[in-house]
């Protein structure tokens, strides 16, 4: 196995670090993290690759942010593609999943290479949620703009966050890998005078002949080196990705629990026991009588003022 699989390593154009507008950038291969992601879910390959490059996004972008915690991207739509989700940890562990017309993914199985992405998508929004480990969480919703995932996210941060940012995306159902580029002001004060203009277009240019094969296959120094030979890059050390699943007992419980006690006795007398099967990792949760007795009896007035502020 290459040692940049399951990996994201920043760089920076070093000649431009006293600019202005000072350009850098991500790589990140998504390897073993995706195919456990698959491993719970029976994806038509559409959606594995649409998966696969948003889990790549959601790496690029969450590790431009300064913030410890965790980010939600969604795609949330009316048409045959209803939702896809990825969770991004600021220490890189993911966990995506996604939910589909079963129905019209079969009917229309010999015709889906006819049909665009966007088309999946039908009045569709794109759903960005931060929360930090500490401070306010943030939710933005938006329109999706654009055909490909690429392109979305290029258009959510060029409108929303007034941020340049160019993301290649490439996803062949089993590796996943991408590139951002993003230029962003130094902290000192932006004097648009000094900046050089041509040379975010000068960047873009070169990154613009940047293959799906390369992407996949290119060590990032090999890479770089490829794409930009004239630049003088710093390249940081390699951080490791990695699928992990969040969910447990205690927090199905908590759902249970805002399900409230007569919807769950209900559940019970119909059925006898609460079956919950976790979304992003299939891992099964089974509540009998006893449990939700327990679910209740456990949630003492006091908390449950505290907790509805
Ligand atoms: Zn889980």
């Amino acid at each position: 196995m290459a040692k940049f699989n399951d990996s994201l390593q920043h760089f920076l154009f070093e000649d431009m670090i006293n600019q202005p507008m000072p350009i850098r950038g991500n790589i990140v291969h998504l390897n073993h993290t995706f195919r456990q992601v698959l491993k719970h879910q029976n994806l038509p390959q559409v959606l594995k690759q649409a998966l696969g490059d948003l889990m790549t996004a959601s790496v690029l972008l969450s590790s431009t942010l300064k913030m410890q915690g965790v980010m939600v991207l969604q795609l949330q739509s009316k048409g045959a593609l209803k939702l896809l989700v990825v969770e991004c940890r600021s220490d890189l562990k993911l966990r995506a999943t996604a939910k589909w017309d079963v129905d019209w993914f079969e009917a229309q199985a010999t015709q889906l290479q006819n049909i665009s992405f966007a088309e999946l998508l039908e009045q569709g929004q794109f759903v960005i949620t931060l929360d930090p480990t500490e401070g306010e969480p943030y939710q933005g919703i938006v329109p999706i703009e654009g055909n490909t995932i690429a392109e979305m996210l290029q258009n959510y941060m060029m409108r929303s966050q007034q941020i340049d940012t160019s993301l290649w995306l490439h996803c062949d159902g089993e590796n996943a890998a991408g590139m951002l580029l993003q230029k962003l002001p130094n902290v000192a004060e932006y004097d648009p005078s000094l900046e050089d203009f041509d040379a975010w277009n000068r960047v873009n240019h070169l990154a613009n002949t940047l293959t799906n094969q390369e992407l996949q296959n290119l060590a990032p120094a090999s890479l770089l080196t490829r794409l930009f030979a004239e630049e003088d890059i710093r390249l940081f050390e390699a951080k490791p990705t990695q699928f992990y699943c969040s969910c447990s007992k205690t927090k199905v419980g908590g759902m249970l629990r805002m399900l409230g006690v007569d919807e769950v006795n209900s559940i019970l007398t119909e059925q006898g026991h609460i079956d919950v099967n976790c979304d992003f990792c299939n891992k099964h949760y089974a509540f009998d009588a006893v449990d939700a007795t327990a679910l209740f009896a456990s949630d003492p007035v006091v908390n449950l003022s505290k907790s509805t502020h």
